[in-house]
């Protein structure tokens, strides 16, 4: 690290739990990002601004005027812009020293997991149930960590699913793909601007954790956030044997 680096990420090398061993694991990191919206945009800001050495940013849409309220990684002037790039533009002028790829599709198939393939760490900062278990299916399948995160009104949702441990519950033993789960929208359910921004925010930070391997993540937690009452709750789990992703 040169002395710029080290000026940079000073006040992360100065917590002995991280210091410059960590610091530099973190410069060669590469990190995965499914989604430029309001979780993403957080999570991606706290990632680049932590020095992760690349970023690949996925996301099929163009930001709109009703994102801005949230997604604090897009500004005005990039509305009609599409959401990997207008994110790429922030994330640079923030810190212009690491590597950000922008992808302005949404992934499917091969192509997404190439994308897993490559990876680091995997943070699910989409908005729909299918992309969740088409990225967990591939994290399994390459056993990567996969940093979950979810909101939507004032409720928010995060766990981490580290495949590149036996024991470790998927995304599939918890929400099962069998079941029925009602698809919920920000767009016709409304989600309070902060919300996104305090689970996206623990998104970097377990991302972080999961790179440096500082501090215990959230493997085989998941945690639950009121945001009316500002009440978390914790739950254990524990991988479901008869799981048809990681089972048998
Ligand atoms: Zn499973």
């Amino acid at each position: 690290m040169d002395d710029h680096a080290l000026l940079r990420y000073s006040r992360h090398i100065l917590l002995s739990e991280l210091g410059v061993e960590a610091q530099e694991k973190l410069n060669q990191s590469h990190a995965l990002i499914i989604g430029a919206g309001g979780l993403g945009s957080p999570a991606s800001l706290y990632l680049a601004t932590s020095g992760v050495g690349k970023l690949t940013l996925c996301d099929g849409d163009v930001v709109d005027l009703t994102n801005l309220q949230r997604q604090i990684v897009h500004r005005n002037d990039s509305i009609g812009v599409a959401k990997a790039v207008s994110a790429r533009r922030t994330l640079l002028e923030i810190n212009p020293d690491i590597e950000i790829v922008a992808v302005t599709q949404r992934l499917t198939g091969e192509a997404l997991e190439q994308r897993i393939a490559e990876a680091d760490v995997v943070l699910d900062c989409c908005d729909n149930f299918a992309t969740r278990h088409a990225v967990n299916r591939a994290c399994v399948k390459y056993r990567k960590p996969l940093v979950s995160g979810a909101g939507i009104r004032f409720d928010g949702q995060i766990s981490v699913f580290d495949m590149r441990y036996d024991t470790s519950p998927c995304y599939n033993c918890l929400f099962s793909e069998d079941q029925e789960f009602e698809e919920t929208r920000c767009a016709v359910m409304g989600v309070f601007a902060p919300l996104v921004g305090i689970i996206g925010a623990m998104q970097a930070a377990e991302a972080i954790k999961v790179l440096t391997g500082c501090g215990e993540t959230l493997n085989g937690r998941f945690l639950m956030l009121d945001g009316l009452s500002m009440e978390w709750r914790s739950l254990k789990l524990n991988k479901d044997p008869e799981c048809k992703v990681c089972g048998g």
